[in-house]
């Protein structure tokens, strides 16, 4: 793992300024491979999809993940015979991650409300489910059951009507995803499941196939060519936010243990080569100390050399700070998708957290326990998208619909004011459309 050492650089307003203005982001580690660069190389296969449909993402599952699925849909038959084979320990830890998930999510449904504007005029906010949506369930280099529940969940809290979820096809499975994720999806009761990855997936429910009806809207996370997809065809289809590979940023003192500190970065940069650990400390002693342990503990994990490319990678980095102040400043430019506060008082320093997909106060909330039963989601945006998109939640599900209720005096009182705005705009017909309701050029009671 690099180091980045920005010490002497503290701005003298650190924290209290937009983050964004006060620390050069380009000094923060990030990833070569961007969400732009992936941009061309997803193009053509969304337009592919576009043009033939189920054809192409057949072909290009083969392509990208070597096997080709006699189908795309995944029978029923499949996801029951999931269920019934799934590890009874595994099945009782998805439903304590449903269960908390639930608690969470329940808690985030929004009741319509009624605002008076003026005596006679209200406005009316009505929430509304998203119709039909695709949740995308990564699969490629890991399995993540733990997505179904976290892109499920909020949307049957939401009252979404209809769910359709999608996973890469497995080879060692015959071409279905992984069975884990299907007895998941059993669980929750989702019987709409497709085996289908990537770009190609995305663009299925965008433009929708013989087999899959398009979806309004596609959440969930994936690796760059998923978020890259989201991009592109967004307007085509609603997203949530760009949950792309996988970050962790820690901002930690002397009071952190080093220990867990490496365990926490490890556990992050095992999801992905491109997944970004970074520790931000004004600790030199804790750098160090880090470093050594990282030394020890990477080559114990079982995928050490997945995390071994994302630790050493530019995505990655030790950045040594003159303070916890220009830490703050420097985690709040950074807008990590996970940020853990290790600190003394940490609870103090996270309120001051302003970008962040989720923060993880004090030693005993380490992301993985987000990742799998907080309650809380993991589907976060990540590539610095934290500074303007939240997470995914209930709210990702619904649209504000505002209903505009007028009684005629309440309109006549308003309608001068209409009238000099849209003259002002030179679209005198819709004062027009007002006047024409009264019989007189403007209402007498408003000039
Ligand atoms: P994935 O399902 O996201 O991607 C696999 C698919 O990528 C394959 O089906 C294939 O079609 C496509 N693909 C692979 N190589 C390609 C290429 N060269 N060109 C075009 N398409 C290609 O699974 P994954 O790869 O394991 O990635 C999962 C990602 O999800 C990780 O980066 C992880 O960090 C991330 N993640 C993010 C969050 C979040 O909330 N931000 C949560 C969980 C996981």
């Amino acid at each position: 793992i690099s180091r980045i050492d920005l010490r002497g650089s503290a701005p003298a307003e650190a924290a209290s300024g937009p983050a964004n203005g006060v620390i050069d982001r380009d000094l923060l580690p990030r990833a070569e491979l961007d969400v732009e660069a992936a941009l061309a190389k997803v193009r053509p296969l969304c337009e592919d999809v576009h043009h033939r449909g189920t054809a192409a993402v057949l072909e290009l599952t083969e392509r990208f993940d070597g096997v080709r699925p006699e189908q795309l849909r995944v029978p029923a038959e499949a996801l029951e015979k999931a269920l019934a084979g799934l590890d009874p320990a595994v099945r009782a830890a998805l439903e304590e991650s449903i269960r908390r998930a639930r608690i969470v999510h329940r808690d985030q449904r929004r009741t319509d409300s009624t605002v008076q504007v003026v005596p006679g005029g209200t406005v009316t906010e009505r929430w509304v489910p998203v119709e039909r949506v695709g949740l995308y369930v990564p699969g490629g280099r890991a399995v993540y059951p733990s997505s179904v529940v976290m892109n499920v969940v909020p949307a049957q809290e939401a009252g979404v009507g209809s769910l359709a979820v999608t996973s890469p096809p497995q080879a060692e499975f015959g071409g279905l995803p992984h069975p884990t994720i299907l007895a998941a999806c059993a669980l929750l009761g989702v019987d709409e499941v497709y085996a289908a990855g990537g770009a190609q997936a995305i663009a299925m429910f965008a433009y929708g196939t013989a087999e899959c009806a398009p979806a309004q809207l596609v959440t969930g996370p994936g690796n760059i060519y998923v978020a890259a997809a989201k991009r592109l065809l967004k307007g085509v289809i609603g997203i949530d936010s760009e949950a792309g590979p996988t970050e962790i940023a820690v901002l930690a003192d002397d009071s952190a243990d080093a220990a867990h500190v490496a365990a926490d970065l490890i556990s992050q940069a095992e999801h992905d080569v491109v997944a970004a650990a970074v520790l931000v400390t004004p600790s030199e002693a804790l750098a160090e100390a880090v470093e050594a342990e990282l030394e020890t503990q990477v080559p114990a994990t079982k995928h050490s050399e997945r995390i071994a490319e994302a630790l050493s990678g530019r995505q990655s980095g030790i950045v040594l700070v003159d303070s916890l102040e220009h830490g703050l400043a420097v985690v709040n430019a950074y807008a990590a998708e996970h940020l853990e506060i290790q600190t003394e008082d940490a609870a103090r320093w996270a309120a001051r957290v302003r970008n962040a997909g989720a923060v993880f106060v004090g030693p005993y909330a380490p992301v993985s326990l987000g990742d799998y039963a907080a309650g809380s989601n993991h589907v976060l945006p990540t590539g610095g998208c934290a500074c303007h998109s939240s997470g995914l939640s209930v709210q990702s599900f619904l649209r504000g619909i505002h209903v505009v209720d007028y009684t005629r005096d309440a309109l006549a009182e308003v309608t001068h004011h209409v009238v000099a705005l849209a003259e002002a705009e030179d679209l005198p017909a819709h004062g027009a459309a007002l006047k024409a309701r009264f019989a007189w050029n403007v209402p007498e009671n408003s000039k």
